[in-house]
Formats: C-alpha cells, sequence, structure tokens
C-alpha cells in the first residue's frame, strides 16, 4: 500500500498546481491552503466551501495527517515538552522526535503570556557536539515537511494556545535537512500559511558554511542563529567536531555576509561549560572575534546531562563572563534556563529517550 500524499507537504504554490493538474480552477489551491492554516480544517470535510464532490476525490487521494503524541511533560516554570510518535513510510523507520513550548513571560497574575515553539528538524542530529545529548544516540532520519509543520499544528492544537516566535533550535541541524526545512520555514512566513514574520522565526546552525552560502543565496525568510560555543579553534572542535572542516574564519565570512544582504545582526549561541570556555580568555577571544560582526550573544548555562562529562559555571562565574563581554560594549544576554527539570532545555532533548525514561 502506498502511504497516501500529506497536503501538510505541500506550499501554497504546489498545492495550486496539484489540484490544478487534478482538474480543479487555480483558486482552489489557495482555498485548501486556507482551511490548512487559517481555519485548521482537521479533515476535507470540514472544507464546506469546497464542492461535495472535490471534498470526496481530494479525501481518496490525499490525507492531512498530523503528528501522534507519545508523551507530554510539564515543568514547573510552565515549559511543556512533547515527544511525537513518528510514522514508518517512505522517510524511513518510526522514531520519535520532540519539540519544546516555552513560555516567554508572565502576566499580571503570574500566568504564561508570549509562547515561543523550539521546533525539531531530525530524529538524532549527525553534527554529533560532544556537549549535546541529541548527538550521542544513532542517526535516526530527517522529518519531513510535514512532520516539521505538524510539531507547531499540535502544540498549538494540544495547549489552545497560540505563540509567535519560532526558533528551530530542538533536535537536528536544520541545514543538514535543507530542503524540508526549507519549505516548511516558507509555509511559517507565508501570510496565507501561518504568517510569522521573519524577525519572528529563528533558525539555528552548528556552522554549515556551503549550507549556509545557500541559504543567503535562496533568502530562507528567517533570522539566523549559529552555535558558536568557543572562537578558539581547538576547544571549538573538541566541541563540535564539524569545526575541522568548517573553520571560524570562513564562519565569520559567510555570517559577515548573511549580516549585509539581510541586514540583520547573526546572534551567537554560546553555551557556558565550567572550565573549557568560561575563562577570561574565553571572553577575549570571543570578543576578538566578534568585534567586526554584527551581532548579539546569547549566553546560555549549560544544562547537564548526566552521560557527558560537562559542568555548568557558578554563577558567579556566568556573571563575570557576562560582565567582561558587556563592559567591552558587546551586546550580550543571558537566556534564561527552561525545562531543566523535565530535560527541555537546550542540549537535553533526546536524553530521556536514550535511558528509555518516557511512558507512552
Ligand atoms: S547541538 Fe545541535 S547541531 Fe550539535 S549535536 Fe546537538 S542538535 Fe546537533
Amino acid at each position: 500500500m502506498t502511504t497516501p500524499i500529506n497536503f501538510y507537504d505541500f506550499n501554497r504554490e504546489e498545492m495550486t498546481n496539484l489540484l490544478t493538474e487534478w482538474g480543479s480552477p487555480r483558486h482552489t489551491g489557495a482555498q485548501v491552503y486556507q482551511w490548512l492554516y487559517k481555519k485548521k480544517a482537521k479533515g476535507f470535510g470540514d472544507m464546506t466551501d469546497l464542492p461535495k464532490a472535490l471534498r470526496e476525490d481530494l479525501s481518496s487521494k490525499a490525507a492531512l495527517s498530523g503528528l501522534r503524541l507519545h508523551t507530554k511533560q510539564v515543568s514547573q516554570d510552565g515549559t511543556i515538552k512533547y515527544l511525537w510518535q513518528l510514522p514508518t513510510d517512505a522517510m524511513g523507520p518510526g522514531a520519535t522526535v520532540e519539540s519544546v513550548l516555552i513560555p516567554m513571560a508572565r502576566d499580571e497574575e503570574g500566568q504564561p503570556g508570549r509562547f515561543t515553539a523550539c521546533l525539531s528538524t531530525q530524529a538524532g542530529c549527525r553534527m554529533k557536539c560532544t556537549f549535546c545529548a541529541t548527538g550521542v544516540p544513532k542517526f535516526g532520519r530527517n522529518l519531513s515537511t510535514a512532520e516539521i509543520i505538524g510539531q507547531i499544528l499540535g502544540m498549538e492544537q494540544d495547549s489552545s494556545t497560540s505563540f509567535n516566535n519560532v526558533v528551530v533550535m530542538g533536535m537536528g541541524e536544520p541545514m543538514d535537512n535543507y530542503e524540508h526545512t526549507q519549505k516548511a520555514m516558507r509555509i511559517l512566513n507565508d501570510p496565507e500559511g501561518l504568517g510569522l514574520g521573519r524577525r519572528r522565526i529563528t533558525v539555528s546552525t552548528s556552522g554549515l558554511i556551503d549550507h549556509m552560502t545557500r541559504f543567503i543565496k535562496d533568502d530562507w525568510p528567517v533570522s539566523l542563529a549559529v552555535s558558536l560555543h568557543s572562537a578558539d579553534p581547538e576547544i571549538r572542535s573538541k566541541l563540535m567536531p564539524i569545526n575541522r572542516s568548517n573553520p571560524l574564519d570562513k564562519l565569520k565570512k559567510v555570517m559577515i555576509d548573511f549580516t549585509r544582504k539581510r541586514r540583520l545582526p547573526v546572534t551567537l549561541e554560546y553555551i557556558l561549560l565550567k572550565d573549557v570556555n568560561d575563562r577570561p580568555e574565553d571572553a577575549q577571544k570571543l570578543y576578538s572575534y566578534c568585534k567586526d560582526l554584527l551581532c548579539k550573544v546569547n549566553l546560555i548555562r549549560y544544562n547537564p546531562v548526566p552521560t557527558l562529562p560537562f559542568n555548568a559555571p557558578s554563577e558567579e562565574r556566568v556573571d563575570a563572563f557576562r560582565e567582561d563581554l558587556k563592559k567591552r560594549g558587546m551586546r550580550v544576554f543571558l537566556r534564561e534556563r527552561k525545562g531543566v527539570d523535565i530535560a527541555a532545555a537546550c542540549g537535553q532533548l533526546g536524553f530521556e529517550n536514550q535511558v528509555d525514561r518516557v511512558t507512552s
């Protein structure tokens, strides 16, 4: 049996072309697309402004398949982690993947205000950063466009919450799943799709230079974050093996190219690891690397993974590092810790599945 076409794999133009090929007028594609993303239809039967015969025809040829929720965990701080069970299909054997809904602020009554959705693009990761739980197990597979978009729709539906920020910082290297991630980002940004502006979507990469060059040329409608974690080539290579083939000087050139073409700063992610990259000389190297780059730095306290040999620095060390950069005139922020108690924080995704703690 062949897997039916999933309409969530299609952008607006592709949907229009497909439906035209199937004999519908061109505007039908836009109508269906609107039902998917504006009216959040659960099935073709909901699309009441389409003729009944067409709805039946579409049901026989295509599907609106979302993700199956396996487990949901809620942190003391309101962060919600979702574990999705992926189907076994043409993309490969069934695997699980996680996404996170992060409350960003609280209203006057102490209830979570805006939410940021953190998405995954791969089950596992081939980059094998040594501090990250996601890279430890064998790589699973790339997610389809529908599976990336499905995380948003699934979280929206489950939480009855809308969110106005999306970060692609979950499991996987987004640019290692280039085509599917690109298409998902275009659907997120499309005013007739999920309608999020470029500044509301951030894609984070470990720094794959060739992919980033292509990303700039293709003009993905997103902001860019780069996981730097050290401006020292040796230390970075130990933390991120991809640094050996994607060196810091070339990485900087491509980031400068992005800032010039898009007129946007790059966000540099910097996880502080005790006695590895949190010393005054590390701050000095970071400053030297950044001084002619339009950027802001997001410092992240390391979130421990029990099986990995790293620790978080003391609060004094974190403050000293931040102050050092600030005094040098850098734009620097310290990311609030969220979801640590449910292993939903940065670098922790995928860990619980590895130790088989998740129950269905
Ligand atoms: S930090 Fe990101 S790129 Fe590195 S292994 Fe983890 S998920 Fe992959």
